[in-house]
């Protein structure tokens, strides 16, 4: 933690974790990491990019002001890719960016690693040497046109020399893996290290120097001065020729064919170097600890520089992802509204073969869509597609559509798919009440909610009664832009008595080899679900499917004069109503009676106090 800052939810379009996972955000509802949204648009060049990205997409912002200056910063790269492509003699600047930003490392953690004083010295030589190319960042970044964030990126990426100068002249080209095994501190950095270093490498010379002159004053022409771990450095001489050392030589191990030795010369120097390799290491680390001290105060310039490159990385991956699926520049505004010319769903669009467009438009005077349609007919992707683009726009991204204008939202909630929680003591449906118990008391006119096959993991008229309520509900309490997907075909009768309901299905056609199902958004509602087909489809037994159809024909049949699921039902609404009404008159006369009879002269405080207690007693 560097410092502290406030983080307003209102900046950001909340999306709870059972909205992450539903839009399978940054993970699969199975729980892999592909194929997601983030996976599909990752493709950015650094580790830091990525962490950026997978932060947008978690957190799309709410302000437009934002959300419109990545989006020019995206528009005016595509601009820039648009002009190269166009004209080779250009300099490929966005490639070249990319190029870049694939051999960076991670700025990011390598500071946070500087503070923590647990750098690793080819880190900092990697950060020295990223300093060295961010100046030709900086150059590429100007060479595209007419973004306020690109020249605000440009302009935080300029960090102090200082940091880079002080890299460059203390860590070595090419430093050991750890501080531990010297060769970190760079030549020239410090002359007492400078001096160390030369006194233990000019050994070689000063030992092949003694052998020779050994050599001749001992006449023994295999003399040889070895160094190992265990005894340090000592003179061999062949046992066969021992008896012609000089007095000096101390013998220090007898071997089977050798004898070695030491001379007082030879273990003095010993020592000497000795200490001077161990004094050399000890001051290395003293000088790369002063070092990382040093640093601390660049963090923050650091930070910033990183958390610019990760920016820059982002646009550049979102742009040629734009370019490549030919997305649109989305209309931000500010009210809340979602219009759709031929929408794509940015994962499955990738993953089929033929992807069907579809558009989509609620606003405040059209707030549920209720939309039908066969099982397997595109509802749950037409309504995630929705949601994924509402959250690409107020990223700041282009999207995969011909056309999008996308309004305030505050809040994305999603009721979708079965699961349970059985250690947490919630049963299948318990869990679906509990989220749809959260959208009722949280929505709001702001709030884009996807609700998909609510009420079906109970019997049918409950289910039914429950997500008739509960759409009648968000329309006329919550006014939540809402898509409604629903096998309960009596729900499409709901737009007679609301006129903000607007019904849309999925069509399908039943041709000679089966359903096909056509994947296309048309207003009005379907009037199958073409369950018992899609079974068969998914290999049910014959006798299994043919005895379904039998039943279905009688169900059909019985329902069709079946009032339990008349709950539109006019008539009984407005006995509903005229109950309420008559409940409401005879409390108000209750009410008047009780003050009536009540003289305020008359009373005691005590008295007054009391009164008033009875008539809360009656309200209550
Ligand atoms: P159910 O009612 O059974 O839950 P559904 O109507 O929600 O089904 P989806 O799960 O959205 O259907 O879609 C089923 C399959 O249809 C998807 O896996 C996808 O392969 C394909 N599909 C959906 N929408 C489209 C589209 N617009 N274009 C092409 N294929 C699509």
């Amino acid at each position: 933690i560097h410092k502290l800052t406030t983080d307003e939810s209102s900046e950001y379009v909340v999306l709870d974790s059972v909205t992450r996972k539903n839009l399978e955000l940054t993970q699969t509802i199975e729980g892999s990491k592909s194929p997601t949204l983030f996976s599909t648009l990752n493709n950015c060049a650094s580790t830091m990019g990525s962490r950026c990205l997978r932060r947008w997409i978690n957190n799309p912002l709410q302000n437009n002001h934002k959300v419109m200056l990545r989006q020019r910063a995206i528009s005016a790269i595509l601009q820039s890719i648009h002009d190269e492509i166009g004209n080779f003699d250009t300099h490929m600047s966005v490639e070249a960016i990319r190029g870049y930003l694939s051999g960076i490392p991670d700025i990011e953690r390598i500071s946070t690693r500087i503070t923590l004083k647990s750098v690793r010295p080819r880190e900092l030589a990697s950060l020295r040497d990223t300093l060295a190319r961010i100046p030709e960042i900086i150059k590429l970044c100007q060479a595209i046109k007419g973004s306020e964030k690109i020249s605000e990126i440009s302009s935080l990426l300029r960090v102090d020399t200082q940091i880079y100068d002080t890299l460059k002249s203390a860590i070595a080209d090419e430093p050991s893996v750890l501080i531990r095994d010297g060769n970190v501190i760079a030549d020239g950095y410090n002359h007492g290290l400078d001096e160390l270093r030369s006194m233990a490498n000019d050994s070689g010379r000063y030992l092949s120097e003694l052998e020779v002159r050994e050599k001749e004053r001992t006449s023994i022409t295999n003399l040889r001065v070895e160094y190992n771990r265990v005894h340090g450095f000592f003179i061999e001489v062949p046992r066969s020729q021992a008896d012609k050392v000089p007095i000096e030589y101390q013998r220090r191990q007898t071997l089977k064919n050798v004898e070695r030795f030491i001379t007082p010369e030879l273990k003095e120097w010993e020592d000497k170097i000795l200490s001077a390799k161990e004094r050399s290491l000890a001051l290395e680390k003293q000088l790369y600890d002063q070092l990382i001290d040093r640093l601390q105060e660049f963090t923050q310039p650091l930070y910033t520089c990183a958390n610019s490159l990760a920016e820059l990385d982002v646009l550049v991956c979102l742009a040629e992802h734009a370019r490549q699926h030919s997305w649109v520049a989305p209309q931000l505004e500010d009210k809340p509204c979602i219009y759709i010319e031929k929408g794509r769903h940015p994962v499955v669009e990738l993953t089929i073969e033929q992807f069907t467009p579809n558009s989509c438009n609620i606003d405040q005077n059209r707030s549920l869509l209720l939309i039908t349609g066969p099982n397997m007919g595109g509802k749950s992707t037409y309504m995630r597609q929705t949601a994924l683009i509402a959250i690409l726009a107020r990223i700041g991204s282009f999207v995969p559509a011909d056309n999008a204008v996308i309004g305030s939202l505050d809040r994305i909630f999603t009721r979708i798919g079965a699961a349970d929680d059985l250690a947490g003591g919630r049963s299948t449906f318990m869990m679906e009440m509990n989220e749809t118990s959260v959208i009722l008391s949280a929505s709001t006119p702001n709030s884009l909610v996807l609700m998909d096959e609510v009420g079906r993991g109970t019997s049918t008229y409950d289910g039914l009664a429950l997500a008739w309520s509960i759409a009648h509900r968000i329309v006329t309490h919550n006014k939540a832009l809402t898509m409604f997907a629903t096998h309960y075909f009596e729900l499409t009768q709901l737009p007679n008595q609301l006129p903000q309901v607007a019904n849309v299905h999925l069509a399908a056609a039943e041709t000679s080899t089966g359903i096909a199902f056509l994947h296309e958004v048309k207003e009005g509602p379907a009037s199958r679900s073409y369950g018992i087909q899609v079974a068969q489809r998914a290999g049910l037994p014959n006798a299994v499917i043919r005895n379904a159809s039998k039943q279905l024909l009688r169900l059909e049949s019985q329902t069709s004069n079946n009032s339990q699921l008349d709950l539109f039902n006019e008539a009984l609404i407005s006995v509903e109503n005229n109950i309420e009404q008559e409940e409401q008159a005879g409390l108000l006369k209750n009410i008047t009676e009780a003050i009536e009879a009540l003289d305020p002269d008359d009373l005691s405080p005590r008295e007054a106090l009391d009164a008033l207690y009875e008539l809360r007693k009656l309200i209550s």
